[in-house]
Protein backbone atom coordinates (compact mmCIF):
# COMPACT_ATOMS: atom_id res chain seq x y z
CA UNK A 1 0.00 0.00 0.00
CA UNK A 2 1.21 3.80 -0.89
CA UNK A 3 1.61 5.63 2.01
CA UNK A 4 2.47 9.25 2.81
CA UNK A 5 5.73 10.49 4.18
CA UNK A 6 4.18 10.61 7.36
CA UNK A 7 3.37 6.61 7.44
CA UNK A 8 -0.99 8.05 6.79
CA UNK A 9 -2.04 5.42 4.09
CA UNK A 10 -3.70 7.07 1.10
CA UNK A 11 -6.91 5.27 1.22
CA UNK A 12 -8.04 7.09 4.51
CA UNK A 13 -11.08 9.16 4.40
CA UNK A 14 -10.37 12.82 4.25
CA UNK A 15 -11.47 14.36 7.17
CA UNK A 16 -9.03 11.79 9.30
CA UNK A 17 -6.39 12.06 6.89
CA UNK A 18 -6.82 16.04 7.24
CA UNK A 19 -6.45 15.35 11.34
CA UNK A 20 -4.30 13.02 10.85
CA UNK A 21 -1.75 14.82 9.14
CA UNK A 22 -2.42 18.73 10.89
CA UNK A 23 -1.52 16.65 14.12
CA UNK A 24 1.90 15.79 12.82
CA UNK A 25 2.45 19.20 11.77
CA UNK A 26 4.33 21.67 14.05
CA UNK A 27 2.88 24.49 15.96
CA UNK A 28 2.62 27.63 14.15
CA UNK A 29 -0.24 29.33 13.98
CA UNK A 30 0.49 31.48 17.01
CA UNK A 31 -2.00 34.29 16.17
CA UNK A 32 -1.19 35.93 19.72
CA UNK A 33 2.27 37.51 17.87
CA UNK A 34 0.59 37.29 14.66
CA UNK A 35 0.52 40.70 12.55
CA UNK A 36 -1.05 42.01 9.48
CA UNK A 37 0.86 44.88 7.06
CA UNK A 38 -0.72 45.85 4.21
CA UNK A 39 1.60 46.57 1.32
CA UNK A 40 2.04 45.74 -2.33
CA UNK A 41 3.04 42.58 -4.35
CA UNK A 42 6.42 42.86 -6.35
CA UNK A 43 6.89 40.32 -8.00
CA UNK A 44 5.72 41.61 -11.29
CA UNK A 45 5.11 45.25 -12.19
CA UNK A 46 1.02 44.78 -11.22
CA UNK A 47 1.71 45.91 -7.41
CA UNK A 48 -1.17 44.26 -6.49
CA UNK A 49 -2.41 45.09 -2.70
CA UNK A 50 -0.94 42.26 -0.07
CA UNK A 51 -1.88 41.61 3.62
CA UNK A 52 1.04 39.85 4.88
CA UNK A 53 0.47 38.31 8.18
CA UNK A 54 4.25 38.44 10.30
CA UNK A 55 4.94 36.10 13.09
CA UNK A 56 8.02 37.09 15.42
CA UNK A 57 9.15 39.15 12.80
CA UNK A 58 8.79 36.93 9.98
CA UNK A 59 6.53 36.59 6.84
CA UNK A 60 4.54 33.67 7.69
CA UNK A 61 1.89 33.73 4.89
CA UNK A 62 1.20 36.27 2.16
CA UNK A 63 -2.85 36.92 1.15
CA UNK A 64 -5.11 39.22 -1.86
CA UNK A 65 -5.69 43.13 -0.31
CA UNK A 66 -9.59 42.59 -0.89
CA UNK A 67 -9.74 46.64 -0.31
CA UNK A 68 -6.85 47.00 -3.50
CA UNK A 69 -8.37 49.07 -6.24
CA UNK A 70 -5.66 46.89 -8.66
CA UNK A 71 -6.41 43.20 -7.96
CA UNK A 72 -9.48 43.17 -5.66
CA UNK A 73 -8.05 40.22 -2.92
CA UNK A 74 -6.84 38.43 -6.23
CA UNK A 75 -3.26 36.98 -5.99
CA UNK A 76 -1.26 35.19 -8.24
CA UNK A 77 0.76 31.91 -8.06
CA UNK A 78 4.08 34.11 -8.14
CA UNK A 79 2.37 36.33 -6.03
CA UNK A 80 2.24 33.82 -3.25
CA UNK A 81 5.33 32.48 -3.96
CA UNK A 82 6.59 36.28 -2.79
CA UNK A 83 7.55 34.52 0.59
CA UNK A 84 10.40 32.68 -1.42
CA UNK A 85 11.84 36.43 -2.40
CA UNK A 86 12.29 36.87 2.02
CA UNK A 87 12.60 32.72 2.79
CA UNK A 88 14.09 30.84 0.24
CA UNK A 89 17.32 28.74 1.29
CA UNK A 90 18.90 29.46 -1.81
CA UNK A 91 19.12 33.26 -1.35
CA UNK A 92 22.40 34.56 -1.69
CA UNK A 93 23.32 36.04 2.11
CA UNK A 94 26.93 36.87 1.37
CA UNK A 95 29.65 36.96 -1.07
CA UNK A 96 30.89 33.73 -2.99
CA UNK A 97 34.73 32.98 -4.69
CA UNK A 98 34.91 30.47 -6.70
CA UNK A 99 37.05 27.61 -4.77
CA UNK A 100 40.74 28.33 -6.51
CA UNK A 101 42.04 25.09 -8.87
CA UNK A 102 37.92 24.56 -9.74
CA UNK A 103 36.63 25.01 -13.32
CA UNK A 104 34.17 27.53 -14.05
CA UNK A 105 30.72 26.25 -13.96
CA UNK A 106 31.57 22.94 -11.68
CA UNK A 107 29.57 25.32 -9.10
CA UNK A 108 32.37 25.15 -6.36
CA UNK A 109 32.09 27.87 -4.32
CA UNK A 110 33.20 29.36 -0.81
CA UNK A 111 31.45 32.21 1.06
CA UNK A 112 34.06 34.88 1.81
CA UNK A 113 33.77 38.30 3.95
CA UNK A 114 32.55 41.75 2.36
CA UNK A 115 35.53 42.93 3.00
CA UNK A 116 37.31 40.63 0.84
CA UNK A 117 34.76 40.88 -1.73
CA UNK A 118 35.30 44.33 -1.78
CA UNK A 119 39.14 44.09 -1.90
CA UNK A 120 38.87 41.83 -5.06
CA UNK A 121 36.47 44.25 -7.03
CA UNK A 122 38.86 47.10 -6.14
CA UNK A 123 41.77 45.54 -7.40
CA UNK A 124 40.13 44.38 -10.50
CA UNK A 125 38.20 47.78 -10.97
CA UNK A 126 40.97 49.71 -10.80
CA UNK A 127 42.95 48.00 -13.33
CA UNK A 128 40.02 48.63 -15.84
CA UNK A 129 39.46 51.79 -15.04
CA UNK A 130 42.94 52.90 -15.73
CA UNK A 131 43.44 51.14 -19.02
CA UNK A 132 40.07 50.98 -20.36
CA UNK A 133 37.05 51.87 -18.49
CA UNK A 134 34.53 50.41 -21.66
CA UNK A 135 35.81 47.39 -21.38
CA UNK A 136 33.84 47.31 -17.85
CA UNK A 137 29.89 45.54 -18.43
CA UNK A 138 27.80 47.05 -15.72
CA UNK A 139 24.35 44.81 -15.36
CA UNK A 140 22.01 45.68 -12.65
CA UNK A 141 18.62 43.49 -12.04
CA UNK A 142 15.62 44.75 -11.28
CA UNK A 143 15.72 47.26 -8.37
CA UNK A 144 14.63 51.07 -7.10
CA UNK A 145 18.18 52.07 -7.51
CA UNK A 146 18.92 52.25 -11.02
CA UNK A 147 19.16 55.85 -10.76
CA UNK A 148 22.21 55.27 -7.92
CA UNK A 149 24.07 52.01 -10.25
CA UNK A 150 23.51 54.38 -13.22
CA UNK A 151 25.42 57.42 -12.06
CA UNK A 152 28.06 54.97 -10.43
CA UNK A 153 28.57 53.85 -13.81
CA UNK A 154 28.78 56.84 -15.93
CA UNK A 155 31.23 57.70 -12.90
CA UNK A 156 33.38 54.81 -13.19
CA UNK A 157 33.61 55.63 -17.21
CA UNK A 158 31.60 52.79 -19.20
CA UNK A 159 29.06 53.21 -21.75
CA UNK A 160 28.16 49.48 -21.12
CA UNK A 161 25.65 49.49 -18.80
CA UNK A 162 22.10 48.35 -18.68
CA UNK A 163 19.46 47.83 -15.91
CA UNK A 164 16.65 45.05 -15.91
CA UNK A 165 13.95 48.10 -17.31
CA UNK A 166 15.73 48.12 -20.21
CA UNK A 167 14.51 44.91 -21.18
CA UNK A 168 11.50 44.36 -19.59
CA UNK A 169 10.00 46.97 -17.57
CA UNK A 170 10.56 50.20 -19.26
CA UNK A 171 9.12 48.85 -22.70
CA UNK A 172 6.27 47.43 -20.47
CA UNK A 173 5.94 51.51 -19.27
CA UNK A 174 6.28 52.78 -23.17
CA UNK A 175 3.81 50.25 -24.26
CA UNK A 176 1.12 51.27 -21.42
CA UNK A 177 2.03 54.97 -21.88
CA UNK A 178 1.44 55.33 -26.06
CA UNK A 179 -1.24 53.07 -26.05
CA UNK A 180 -3.10 53.58 -22.47
CA UNK A 181 -1.53 56.89 -21.15
CA UNK A 182 -0.20 55.01 -17.99
CA UNK A 183 2.96 53.62 -17.71
CA UNK A 184 1.76 51.06 -15.14
CA UNK A 185 -1.54 49.48 -14.02
CA UNK A 186 -1.37 51.15 -10.86
CA UNK A 187 -1.95 54.23 -12.64
CA UNK A 188 -4.68 53.19 -14.91
CA UNK A 189 -5.79 49.97 -17.64
CA UNK A 190 -7.66 49.90 -20.42
CA UNK A 191 -11.10 51.35 -20.27
CA UNK A 192 -12.52 47.83 -19.25
CA UNK A 193 -16.28 49.19 -18.79
CA UNK A 194 -16.70 50.85 -22.23
CA UNK A 195 -14.63 49.01 -24.15
CA UNK A 196 -16.86 46.47 -26.87
CA UNK A 197 -13.63 45.24 -28.82
CA UNK A 198 -10.51 45.03 -27.44
CA UNK A 199 -6.66 44.11 -28.74
CA UNK A 200 -4.28 43.21 -26.87
CA UNK A 201 -0.56 43.63 -28.45
CA UNK A 202 2.74 41.92 -27.49
CA UNK A 203 1.84 41.25 -24.27
CA UNK A 204 4.29 38.44 -22.81
CA UNK A 205 2.50 35.35 -21.95
CA UNK A 206 4.54 35.41 -18.24
CA UNK A 207 2.82 38.20 -17.24
CA UNK A 208 -0.34 37.17 -16.30
CA UNK A 209 -1.06 40.00 -14.18
CA UNK A 210 -3.90 40.36 -12.15
CA UNK A 211 -5.39 43.66 -13.24
CA UNK A 212 -5.39 42.08 -17.24
CA UNK A 213 -7.25 38.86 -15.79
CA UNK A 214 -10.06 41.33 -13.94
CA UNK A 215 -10.41 43.42 -17.05
CA UNK A 216 -10.57 40.47 -19.54
CA UNK A 217 -13.75 38.79 -16.91
CA UNK A 218 -15.15 41.72 -17.45
CA UNK A 219 -14.97 42.13 -21.10
CA UNK A 220 -15.97 38.51 -21.85
CA UNK A 221 -19.02 39.13 -19.53
CA UNK A 222 -20.77 41.69 -21.51
CA UNK A 223 -19.69 40.07 -24.73
CA UNK A 224 -17.64 42.19 -26.24
CA UNK A 225 -14.35 40.98 -28.85
CA UNK A 226 -11.08 40.47 -27.69
CA UNK A 227 -8.20 39.70 -30.38
CA UNK A 228 -4.46 39.13 -29.37
CA UNK A 229 -1.84 39.47 -31.32
CA UNK A 230 0.88 37.37 -29.85
CA UNK A 231 3.55 34.76 -31.81
CA UNK A 232 2.33 32.29 -29.06
CA UNK A 233 -0.68 30.97 -27.78
CA UNK A 234 -0.49 30.55 -24.40
CA UNK A 235 -1.88 32.99 -20.75
CA UNK A 236 -4.12 35.87 -22.27
CA UNK A 237 -3.68 34.40 -25.45
CA UNK A 238 -4.87 31.32 -25.00
CA UNK A 239 -8.68 32.98 -23.93
CA UNK A 240 -8.86 35.20 -26.62
CA UNK A 241 -11.46 35.17 -29.34
CA UNK A 242 -9.21 35.41 -31.59
CA UNK A 243 -5.45 34.79 -32.15
CA UNK A 244 -3.53 36.28 -34.50
CA UNK A 245 -0.14 34.50 -35.26
CA UNK A 246 2.14 36.58 -36.20
CA UNK A 247 5.56 36.50 -37.06
CA UNK A 248 7.92 37.82 -34.09
CA UNK A 249 9.10 41.54 -34.71
CA UNK A 250 6.55 42.41 -37.39
CA UNK A 251 3.77 43.83 -35.35
CA UNK A 252 4.55 47.61 -36.39
CA UNK A 253 3.65 46.20 -39.84
CA UNK A 254 0.28 44.63 -39.06
CA UNK A 255 -1.17 48.06 -37.60
CA UNK A 256 0.38 50.11 -40.35
CA UNK A 257 -1.20 48.17 -42.75
CA UNK A 258 -4.85 48.23 -40.76
CA UNK A 259 -3.87 52.18 -40.70
CA UNK A 260 -3.63 51.58 -44.71
CA UNK A 261 -6.69 49.84 -44.62
CA UNK A 262 -8.82 52.56 -42.83
CA UNK A 263 -7.61 55.43 -44.53
CA UNK A 264 -8.65 53.37 -47.77
CA UNK A 265 -12.20 52.67 -46.79
CA UNK A 266 -11.70 56.60 -45.14
CA UNK A 267 -13.14 55.07 -41.91
CA UNK A 268 -11.16 57.74 -39.48
CA UNK A 269 -13.03 59.88 -37.07
CA UNK A 270 -12.08 63.24 -38.66
CA UNK A 271 -13.82 64.86 -35.51
CA UNK A 272 -11.73 63.58 -33.41
CA UNK A 273 -8.68 63.87 -34.68
CA UNK A 274 -9.41 68.13 -34.96
CA UNK A 275 -10.39 67.91 -31.01
CA UNK A 276 -7.66 65.76 -29.68
CA UNK A 277 -4.39 65.58 -31.99
CA UNK A 278 -2.40 66.89 -34.15
CA UNK A 279 -3.57 66.38 -37.35
CA UNK A 280 -4.55 69.62 -38.99
CA UNK A 281 -1.48 71.25 -37.85
CA UNK A 282 0.45 72.65 -40.77
CA UNK A 283 3.77 71.25 -41.95
CA UNK A 284 6.22 73.23 -44.02
CA UNK A 285 6.26 71.57 -47.54
CA UNK A 286 9.88 72.28 -48.80
CA UNK A 287 11.80 68.39 -49.38
CA UNK A 288 15.44 68.92 -49.37
CA UNK A 289 15.24 72.49 -48.28
CA UNK A 290 15.79 74.12 -44.84
CA UNK A 291 12.65 73.92 -42.36
CA UNK A 292 11.13 71.03 -44.54
CA UNK A 293 9.33 68.89 -41.89
CA UNK A 294 8.74 71.70 -39.09
CA UNK A 295 5.31 72.73 -38.03
CA UNK A 296 4.26 76.12 -39.60
CA UNK A 297 4.09 79.30 -36.85
CA UNK A 298 3.35 82.32 -36.62
CA UNK A 299 5.76 85.17 -35.58
CA UNK A 300 4.89 84.74 -32.07
CA UNK A 301 5.71 81.34 -32.43
CA UNK A 302 2.08 79.64 -32.34
CA UNK A 303 1.36 76.61 -34.66
CA UNK A 304 -1.13 77.41 -37.30
CA UNK A 305 -3.76 75.40 -38.83
CA UNK A 306 -6.12 76.91 -41.59
CA UNK A 307 -9.44 77.80 -40.41
CA UNK A 308 -12.32 76.85 -42.48
CA UNK A 309 -14.36 79.50 -41.01
CA UNK A 310 -12.45 82.44 -42.25
CA UNK A 311 -10.48 81.28 -44.69
CA UNK A 312 -7.37 81.92 -42.91
CA UNK A 313 -4.44 80.70 -41.00
CA UNK A 314 -5.25 81.08 -37.16
CA UNK A 315 -3.52 79.54 -34.20
CA UNK A 316 -4.14 75.58 -33.60
CA UNK A 317 -4.80 75.73 -29.63
CA UNK A 318 -8.25 78.24 -30.62
CA UNK A 319 -11.38 76.55 -29.43
CA UNK A 320 -13.38 78.89 -31.95
CA UNK A 321 -12.39 77.51 -35.21
CA UNK A 322 -13.17 75.00 -37.69
CA UNK A 323 -9.18 73.27 -38.42
CA UNK A 324 -9.14 71.96 -42.14
CA UNK A 325 -7.97 68.36 -41.22
CA UNK A 326 -6.45 67.91 -45.37
CA UNK A 327 -5.29 70.27 -47.50
CA UNK A 328 -2.57 72.14 -49.24
CA UNK A 329 -1.59 75.82 -48.64
CA UNK A 330 0.94 78.54 -48.93
CA UNK A 331 1.45 81.07 -46.28
CA UNK A 332 2.07 84.67 -47.21
CA UNK A 333 5.92 84.37 -48.03
CA UNK A 334 5.07 81.81 -50.48
CA UNK A 335 6.22 78.99 -48.69
CA UNK A 336 4.27 75.58 -48.98
CA UNK A 337 2.64 74.13 -46.35
CA UNK A 338 0.32 70.99 -45.70
CA UNK A 339 -2.08 69.71 -42.63
CA UNK A 340 -0.19 67.21 -40.96
CA UNK A 341 -2.67 64.73 -41.58
CA UNK A 342 -2.56 64.74 -45.77
CA UNK A 343 1.47 63.54 -45.06
CA UNK A 344 0.19 61.37 -42.83
CA UNK A 345 -2.56 59.81 -45.30
CA UNK A 346 0.30 59.99 -48.02
CA UNK A 347 2.82 58.21 -46.66
CA UNK A 348 0.36 54.82 -45.65
CA UNK A 349 -1.71 54.73 -48.38
CA UNK A 350 1.60 53.82 -50.10
CA UNK A 351 1.52 50.16 -51.59
CA UNK A 352 4.35 49.08 -48.87
CA UNK A 353 1.69 48.78 -46.52
CA UNK A 354 -1.12 47.23 -48.75
CA UNK A 355 -2.34 43.89 -46.66
CA UNK A 356 -0.82 41.92 -49.31
CA UNK A 357 2.72 43.20 -48.53
CA UNK A 358 2.43 43.17 -45.05
CA UNK A 359 0.96 39.64 -44.68
CA UNK A 360 4.36 38.80 -46.84
CA UNK A 361 6.21 40.10 -44.15
CA UNK A 362 3.65 39.28 -40.46
CA UNK A 363 2.66 36.02 -41.75
CA UNK A 364 -0.73 37.09 -41.04
CA UNK A 365 -3.50 36.52 -44.57
CA UNK A 366 -3.91 39.59 -46.18
CA UNK A 367 -8.11 39.19 -45.95
CA UNK A 368 -7.23 39.00 -42.32
CA UNK A 369 -5.78 42.52 -42.14
CA UNK A 370 -8.43 43.47 -43.67
CA UNK A 371 -11.37 42.28 -41.68
CA UNK A 372 -9.56 43.09 -38.45
CA UNK A 373 -9.54 46.52 -39.48
CA UNK A 374 -13.18 46.79 -40.52
CA UNK A 375 -14.47 44.86 -38.14
CA UNK A 376 -12.98 47.26 -35.40
CA UNK A 377 -14.25 50.69 -37.77
CA UNK A 378 -17.68 48.65 -37.48
CA UNK A 379 -17.46 48.32 -33.97
CA UNK A 380 -15.87 51.76 -33.61
CA UNK A 381 -18.16 54.05 -35.70
CA UNK A 382 -21.62 52.06 -34.23
CA UNK A 383 -21.74 54.43 -31.09
CA UNK A 384 -19.34 56.94 -28.99
CA UNK A 385 -18.75 57.05 -25.52
CA UNK A 386 -18.77 60.31 -23.18
CA UNK A 387 -16.62 60.07 -20.32
CA UNK A 388 -16.85 62.68 -17.12
CA UNK A 389 -13.26 62.82 -16.59
CA UNK A 390 -10.84 65.98 -15.84
CA UNK A 391 -8.01 66.05 -17.70
CA UNK A 392 -5.94 69.33 -18.86
CA UNK A 393 -5.69 69.75 -23.00
CA UNK A 394 -3.05 70.75 -25.33
CA UNK A 395 -3.96 74.09 -24.57
CA UNK A 396 -3.27 73.87 -20.95
CA UNK A 397 -7.25 74.21 -20.45
CA UNK A 398 -9.19 71.88 -17.79
CA UNK A 399 -11.55 69.80 -19.49
CA UNK A 400 -14.19 67.86 -17.75
CA UNK A 401 -15.22 65.31 -20.66
CA UNK A 402 -13.58 63.11 -23.17
CA UNK A 403 -15.52 61.71 -26.23
CA UNK A 404 -14.67 58.35 -27.49
CA UNK A 405 -15.34 55.23 -29.26
CA UNK A 406 -15.61 51.90 -27.58
CA UNK A 407 -12.48 50.09 -28.67
CA UNK A 408 -9.18 49.62 -26.94
CA UNK A 409 -5.86 48.58 -27.81
CA UNK A 410 -3.31 47.46 -25.12
CA UNK A 411 0.55 46.87 -25.85
CA UNK A 412 3.37 45.91 -23.22
CA UNK A 413 6.08 44.49 -22.28
CA UNK A 414 6.68 41.27 -24.40
CA UNK A 415 6.60 44.60 -26.98
CA UNK A 416 10.46 44.16 -26.34
CA UNK A 417 10.69 40.78 -27.01
CA UNK A 418 8.80 39.60 -30.41
CA UNK A 419 8.35 43.37 -31.98
CA UNK A 420 10.12 46.64 -32.58
CA UNK A 421 9.30 47.96 -29.42
CA UNK A 422 8.68 52.49 -29.30
CA UNK A 423 8.26 52.07 -33.29
CA UNK A 424 5.38 49.28 -32.91
CA UNK A 425 3.87 51.34 -30.10
CA UNK A 426 3.69 54.22 -31.78
CA UNK A 427 1.85 52.62 -34.84
CA UNK A 428 -0.38 51.36 -32.65
CA UNK A 429 -1.49 54.55 -31.07
CA UNK A 430 -1.91 55.87 -34.68
CA UNK A 431 -4.70 53.38 -35.33
CA UNK A 432 -6.12 54.38 -31.44
CA UNK A 433 -6.15 57.62 -32.97
CA UNK A 434 -7.64 57.43 -36.35
CA UNK A 435 -10.45 55.24 -35.04
CA UNK A 436 -10.78 57.92 -31.77
CA UNK A 437 -10.51 54.99 -28.96
CA UNK A 438 -11.99 55.35 -25.53
CA UNK A 439 -8.62 55.05 -24.47
CA UNK A 440 -7.12 58.10 -25.61
CA UNK A 441 -6.89 60.54 -23.14
CA UNK A 442 -3.80 60.12 -21.58
CA UNK A 443 -2.78 58.10 -24.50
CA UNK A 444 -1.60 61.45 -26.83
CA UNK A 445 -1.85 64.93 -26.16
CA UNK A 446 -4.96 66.39 -27.59
CA UNK A 447 -4.23 69.70 -29.75
CA UNK A 448 -7.48 71.85 -28.66
CA UNK A 449 -9.68 72.70 -26.52
CA UNK A 450 -13.81 71.71 -26.55
CA UNK A 451 -15.53 74.50 -28.60
CA UNK A 452 -17.44 75.44 -25.58
CA UNK A 453 -14.60 76.40 -23.29
S1 LIG B 1 0.03 39.78 -10.72
FE1 LIG B 1 0.81 38.27 -9.21
S2 LIG B 1 3.03 38.62 -9.14
FE2 LIG B 1 2.14 40.39 -10.17
S3 LIG B 1 1.89 41.91 -8.51
FE3 LIG B 1 -0.07 40.77 -8.71
S4 LIG B 1 0.07 39.07 -7.25
FE4 LIG B 1 2.14 39.89 -7.53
Amino acid sequence: MNTLKTDVPCNMDPQTLIQTVAADLPEFEARDRQQTKYTTCYMCACRCGIKVTVEDNQVRFIQGNPNHPINKGVLCAKGNSGIMKQMSPAKLRAPLLRRPGTERGAGEFEEISWERALDILEQRLAHIRATDPNKLAYFTGRDQMQALTGMWASQFGTLNWAAHGGFCSVNMAAGGLYTLGHAFWEFGDPDWDNTRYFMLWGVAEDHSSNPIKLGLKKLKERGAKFVAVNPVRTGYQAIADEWIAIRPGTDGMLALSMVHVLLQHQLIDDEFLIRYTNAPQLVVNTPGQKGDGLFYRSEEGRIQVWDLNSDTFADASRADIAPALFGEFTAPDGTPLRTSMSILVEKYLDDEYAPENAARECGVPAETIERLALEMAHVAFKESITLDIEWTDWAGRKQTQFIGRPVSMHAMRGISAHSNGFQTCRAIHLLQVLLGTVDCPGGHRPSRPFPST
